[in-house]
């Protein structure tokens, strides 16, 4: 028989297998040649009192046995003579959508402006050793989209369970660990993620999708309410009667095109603030309430988010052992973010600390339109960039001397390769965002005791946190509001923010698509 029990263990017994069979036999009054097999299905960290505790979900097998479950990849058809459906951008957005339009019998060519994941590395070397940007291969940009060499964190707040698990299933069907599917907050890491984008790609082809790189698209043709096909850089056209636009949010050239052409767009607000790190140690700490986390804990992490006036204020996409990246698109800008390997293994911990924005604050920026959000943006990681010496280096302060605006006498060297260069931020951020910063920092150090500390270090900015415009799409058909056939899709558009949910939305525009033609 099958039993499931909801456990609550100390650290050593959820990470040592005899004891946790121990503890479970003991629990159960069980004797050992019955317990054939512990199966977890859910682990979680619960570190709210003194000691940190694991809090997990199994299924015992008692006096029957485990047969491991497949979770092998779909016999997807061969799809090389069926109808061509476009997609622009090879983000998770892009990807999962093509795959679903193979399960659904459909062919996806893919046109993706950057290079493969492999290929991108000499590009991101460039950014981080040469300080050269190169516009369509980056931490944003290529293979993979800003997902590849990301931290790989794969939780989200979607309701829609059912599709949580296709995703994470199919990461695992393409190569990523199994725990995945058990951990509350899974995460994959930069090691590992090129190589399960490079094995999405080979299924891809093998079936016969396509995938066009360095191809940028540089127009959309439409006629007066459809769409008909795209052109990239060089002229070349490529038809087809449905285009899913996946490309995140930092293509401001599509943005500027859609504006440019009447498609219409809207502004949305973001959140834009600084990027922190921290010694891994003090936040071990801080959140597990110990002098050393030990064996058994992951490095920890943290999510907090305070009310300063107004504004909400608060941590984005912690990275914890991570590393800082710098993330800029194009040259004469700073832009930062986080990765961090599948080991969690630096000794440092980084997270964006940003500040809500509604539309009343691009009102300097109004006579851009709805790209106004856009070049607030922009504006501040010029700004960064003039301030941090017109290099790929960052204007930086200790985190103590921030909150008091005083220059930094000097700066340890911290995770972001580019090298970091002590400046004022206060010169950098627009003056309510640095205000609100500082309060939100105070208020952190209430909370989590020691964080307000100047062995921290705060980077600026942290900007691309997600898009700056939504493009309008049906709610039933997802097609965009005014050209039948466009299907915004992903984060760029403003229906996804994050890894897993930008898959989701990829699958979502795909089965509408399947739907509409059967
Ligand atoms: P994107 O991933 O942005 O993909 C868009 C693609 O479109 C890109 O490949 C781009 O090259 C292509 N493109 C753009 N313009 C054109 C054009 N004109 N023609 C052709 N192609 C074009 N999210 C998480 O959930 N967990 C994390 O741990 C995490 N860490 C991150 C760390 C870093 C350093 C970064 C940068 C992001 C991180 N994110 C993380 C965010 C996550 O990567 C994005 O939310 C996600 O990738 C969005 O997916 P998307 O497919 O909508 O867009």
């Amino acid at each position: 028989m099958q039993k499931e029990l909801q456990i609550r263990v100390l650290p050593e017994v959820a990470g040592e297998a005899h004891l946790l069979e121990k503890y479970i036999l003991d629990k159960e009054g069980l004797a050992p040649e019955d317990l054939h097999h512990i199966q977890v299905l859910r682990r979680s960290i619960d570190a709210r009192s003194r000691q940190a505790y694991y809090n997990l979900k199994v299924r015992l097998y008692i006096g029957e046995d485990f047969e491991e479950e497949d979770i092998s990849l779909l016999h997807y058809p061969n799809v090389s003579n069926a109808e061509e459906v476009i997609i622009i951008g090879a983000g998770p957005a892009g990807l999962f959508a093509a795959l679903e339009l193979l399960e659904n019998g459909l062919k996806p060519v893919i046109l993706e402006r950057g290079k493969n994941a492999k290929d991108r590395i000499q590009d991101l070397k460039g950014i981080n050793v040469d300080h050269i940007v190169n516009e369509d291969s980056n931490y944003c940009f290529g293979e993979g989209g800003a997902g590849t060499y990301s931290d790989g964190k794969l939780y989200t707040r979607s309701k829609n369970r059912g599709d949580v698990r296709k995703v994470l299933e199919l990461l695992v069907g393409f190569g990523a660990v199994k725990n995945i599917l058990v951990e509350a907050h899974p995460h994959i890491g930069t090691n590992k993620l090129p190589k399960i984008i490079a094995n999405m790609r080979a299924c891809i082809l093998q079936h016969g999708g396509e995938i066009h790189f360095n191809t940028r698209v540089t127009d959309l043709i439409t006629d007066s309410s459809s769409i008909k096909g795209v052109e990239v850089q060089d002229g070349t056209k490529f038809h087809a009667d449905k285009v899913i636009l996946a490309t995140g949010h930092s293509a401001r050239d599509i943005f500027e095109l859609l504006c440019r052409k009447g498609i219409e767009i809207e502004l949305k607000p973001l959140a834009i603030g600084v990027r922190v790190e921290h010694p891994q140690s003090l936040i071990d700490s801080i959140q597990y309430n110990c002098e050393t986390r030990g064996d058994y804990l992951p490095p920890a992490s943290y999510s907090i988010v305070k009310q300063v006036k107004d504004r909400g204020v608060y941590s984005f996409c912690m990275c914890p052992g991570g590393v800082i990246a710098p993330c800029a698109t194009s040259p004469g800008e700073i832009v930062t973010n986080g990765w961090s390997s599948s080991r969690r293994a630096r000794h440092t911990s980084n997270s964006g600390i940003v500040v809500e924005l509604t539309p009343e604050d691009f009102k300097p920026f109004e006579k851009y339109g709805p790209l106004a959000a856009m070049e607030f943006q922009r504006s501040i990681e010029q700004k960064a960039w003039v301030e941090g010496g017109k290099t790929q280096t960052a204007p930086a302060q200790r985190l103590r001397d921030f909150i008091k605006s005083d220059v930094s006498k000097d700066l340890p060297n911290t995770s972001y390769s580019p090298g970091i260069t002590s400046v004022e931020l206060g010169s950098v951020l627009p003056d309510f965002i640095h205000k609100t910063l500082k309060e939100g920092f105070l208020q952190f150090d209430r909370s989590m005791k020691g964080y307000l500390t100047n062995d921290a270090v705060v980077h600026a900015p942290e900007s691309r946190t997600s898009s700056p415009v939504k493009i309008p799409r049906d709610r039933e058909t997802l097609e965009h509001v005014q050209i039948a056939g466009l299907y915004p899709c992903g984060e760029g558009a403003g229906y996804a923010g994050g890894i897993v949910s930008a898959a989701m939305d990829g699958m979502r525009c795909a089965n509408q698509i399947k739907k509409e033609n059967s």
